[in-house]
């Protein structure tokens, strides 16, 4: 007959998944977050390393939206695919698969769509996380986001070859994700969506950056660990507009690491009254 563990035995905590987690975090947030669920726009190489990283730290539930099936080109850096995925299953159902593998009490709930044809409820959530690859699609979820009362925070993640960088944002608290963009930007990015829908040469010639695993790592990284303060403190922000000591997510700020110089950034995002966004515009003038 096997003994029982009890609380003082080491085989008590080691038998624990979460035991560190609770250690590191306390046992209230830990509970917070597994009973949080938050929305990940992008189930690409970004996608999997957030889903990885929240999925070890025990959130209840990630709603996954991706339209794209797995290509060969994605296994350089994405933990949930396999060679065998290549064109024949979606993003959002390798994940959805695979991750209750070392996740088991986080539900995937995939959604394999684009994000603008989604249906409302994939917002029934705590918070958003974006990992997409295209401007287009931000610049739609952020108008969406913005039509919900009150919007989502929102964390959204983007990368070039040898840095990364990862926006915080609460609007219309802080800025949106789309403040920073001018009219002729917006007008770029709409034209560049037409064209890729219309002519397949051109989306054929689009050059592919170069993408390595360990700058998805980083990204992925850092939206896990300010997803983890925000699901921690959520409840008690929205209340009382506090933080958390040593829990404060950095909320209207960008964070960029700089992977061939070592260094490491950090500074505010300005939030524009003469946003392009008409919802962002609104809202502010109700603050
Ligand atoms: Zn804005």
């Amino acid at each position: 007959m096997t003994k029982k563990p009890t609380p003082i035995d080491l085989e008590y905590f080691e038998k624990d998944q979460h035991d560190r987690t609770r250690r590191w975090l306390g046992a209230t947030n830990l509970e917070a977050v597994r009973q949080s669920t938050v929305l990940m726009v992008g189930a690409g190489a970004v996608g999997n390393e957030v889903c990885k990283n929240l999925g070890l730290l025990g959130v209840g539930k990630i709603v996954l939206v991706d339209p794209d099936k797995v290509a060969a080109s994605n296994l350089n850096r994405c933990v949930f695919f396999r060679p065998g995925d290549h064109d024949i299953k979606f993003k959002v159902d390798a994940v959805a698969e695979r991750l209750p593998e070392l996740a088991t009490d986080t539900v995937v709930e995939p959604h394999a769509i684009p994000i603008q044809v989604a249906p409302d409820e994939v917002w029934d959530v705590d918070l958003v996380l974006v990992g997409v690859d295209n401007h287009y699609a931000r610049y739609l979820l952020n108008a969406k986001n913005l039509s919900i009362e009150p919007p989502l925070p929102v964390i959204n993640g983007a990368m070039g070859k040898d840095f990364v960088s990862v926006e915080v944002l609460a609007p219309p608290k802080t800025a949106c994700l789309v403040c920073s963009w001018s009219k002729d930007f917006v007008d770029h990015v709409i034209t560049n969506e037409v064209r890729t829908r219309c002519d397949p040469f051109f989306v054929d010639t689009m050059p592919r950056f170069p993408m390595i695993s360990f700058v998805t790592s980083v990204v992925g990284a850092v939206m896990a660990w300010e997803a983890t303060k925000m699901l921690a403190g959520l409840q008690q922000w929205r209340l009382t507009g506090q933080w958390q000591e040593g829990l404060k997510p950095a909320l209207g700020r960008f964070i960029q690491y700089d992977l061939h110089k070592h260094k490491s950034m950090t500074g505010p995002i300005m939030a524009n009254p003469r946003c392009t966004e008409i919802f962002c515009r609104d809202k502010r003038k109700h603050l």
